[in-house]
């Protein structure tokens, strides 16, 4: 998005008002950019873990209100789990697990699918939890 701004910045400077319209321009995208960055960086974080979107009528677990999510100590992204309180995702081995080579994980499309152990919604497929488990024959 950053990006897309600078060059029409870039191409309005070179069909209108000159300097005073490019010195504007770049002082927007100045004063915007932390919170565009900041926003992108969410998005791909919480928001599908930088995949695709839900398949329609579907919703993420939220762990924060999901119980068993919370018990399991599911978090969408697979990386930011705290492995000194989940050592199970602590190294070689740990960083290979993620929901989407779960036992327990059915693809509903490539970012997401359904965990027979949490049935709220859907499960990130680069995510995790406790009860990870490889893939039968994997
Ligand atoms: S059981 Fe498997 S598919 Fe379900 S949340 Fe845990 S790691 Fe993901």
């Amino acid at each position: 998005m950053l990006q897309k701004l600078l060059n029409a910045l870039r191409a309005q400077s070179k069909t209108t008002s000159g300097r005073r319209g490019f010195l504007k321009g770049m002082l927007a995208v100045l004063v915007l950019a932390p919170a565009i960055a900041a926003l992108e960086a969410c998005n791909q974080e919480g928001g599908n873990g930088g995949g695709e979107e839900p398949p329609a009528g579907m919703t993420p677990v939220n762990a924060e209100t999901d119980a068993t999510a919370k018990a399991l100590g599911y978090h969408m992204d697979a990386t930011k789990v705290d492995t000194a309180q989940w050592p199970k995702r602590a190294g070689a081995e740990g960083a290979k697990q993620f929901c989407k080579a779960c036992n327990f994980f059915t693809a509903a499309n490539g970012s997401w699918g359904k965990c027979t152990l949490i049935p709220s919604g859907v499960v990130n497929a680069g995510g995790w939890c406790n009860s990870w488990s490889p893939k039968a024959g994997a």
